[in-house]
């Protein structure tokens, strides 16, 4: 079978690889599409310790099953025996494992077998770009659920991109009283302000830092870092209120500085999201089937055989493009 393999950083080639077999409680999906996942564009760029070349990237798909059936897939595979996933924490499963990370095959490819538990049935009115999303808006709902945030918050985001795009218009539908995104790039600011952010600030500009400041005043009631790179998590906690919240999603860089006395003396409460547990995954299915989040006008969809244009676009140039689909039947 067809599939995009990542050879060496940067560099993502066609190969013929055999076809799984799948095991007992596993069904085989052919997939028709599949999304470039920000991780995905971390392991192709040689920055990730899980993404060791060569293998097949790729978690975020749509298929059919053998009988024709639209499905999309939940492609963190946790034990469902430890007592993490016993507790309902699959997202801390002692042995979770993710498609195209580690040992584990992607989806950039023809087939894959996937858990019987895993997979959902989709209607066709859920068109494959909008389904796509199901599983980074996953990580936003989990976010979101373990966050709480109070009635009528006010909230800043820090990094724009799908995560932090995901991330308005989930807190759109929240009820978020006001929503400052702050990004350093003019297109995607853009993006966010017609999604409905309150202010939409470029901080690599002393006009946009000062904008920022002033609309956060004494500080927003919740903070999400939406980025993972070092100056943004500590604009994330300048941001809160004392007394607030300050959510870390990004992953970027695995260290960083922070200032960390001037926020005891706030008391900034903490909270690191990661990933998503099944009950997320179907409450982030549920608000694609209503349409209450979308994103297909930032979606850009290519053929698998120009996987390596789509990865160069979009750690080149991504411009307002927030999710890159590629197509593979
Ligand atoms: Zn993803
Ligand atoms: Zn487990």
């Amino acid at each position: 079978m067809r599939a995009l393999v990542y050879t060496a950083p940067r560099q993502v080639e066609l190969q013929d690889i055999a076809r799984p077999v799948p095991v007992s409680g596993e069904s085989e999906i052919a997939v028709v599409a599949a999304g470039i996942c920000g991780s995905d564009i971390s392991g192709f760029l040689g920055h990730s310790r899980r993404r060791v070349p060569p293998m097949v990237l790729g978690h975020e798909l749509i298929g059919r099953r053998p009988g024709g059936q639209r499905v999309v897939v939940n492609p963190l595979i946790s034990c469902l025996r430890c007592t993490a996933c016993l507790s309902g924490a699959q997202n801390l499963c002692e042995n979770w494992r993710l498609l195209g990370m580690d040992q584990t095959t992607g989806c950039f490819t023809e087939f894959v077998s996937i858990p019987e538990t895993q997979i959902y049935e989709i209607p066709d009115e859920l068109t494959d770009r909008r389904a796509v999303i199901a599983e980074p808006l996953a990580n936003i709902v989990h976010l979101f659920r373990i966050a709480a945030p109070h009635p009528f918050f006010r909230m800043g985001i820090v990094g724009g991109g799908t995560m932090g795009s995901l991330a308005l218009l989930t807190a759109l539908r929240l009820g978020v009283r006001e929503v400052l995104v702050q990004d350093v790039s003019d297109v995607r600011l853009d993006v966010v302000r017609r999604m409905g952010a309150t202010l939409a600030a470029n901080v690599s500009t002393e006009e946009g830092r000062a904008e920022a400041c002033k609309f956060a005043g004494h500080g927003l009631d919740l903070v999400l870092d939406a980025s993972g790179n070092s100056a943004a998590r500590q604009a994330a906690f300048d941001l809160c209120r004392p007394g607030g919240l300050v959510v870390l999603l990004g992953m970027s860089q695995e260290r960083s500085e922070i200032d960390f006395v001037t926020s005891i003396r706030k008391e900034h409460r903490v909270v690191m999201s990661f990933a998503y547990t099944p009950v997320d995954f179907e409450r982030s299915l549920a608000l694609l089937k209503a349409g209450e989040v979308d994103l297909t006008p930032w979606t850009v969809e290519m053929p698998l055989e120009q996987g390596q244009q789509a990865f160069d676009r979009m750690t080149t140039a991504p411009g307002a493009t927030l999710k890159m689909l590629l197509r593979v039947n």
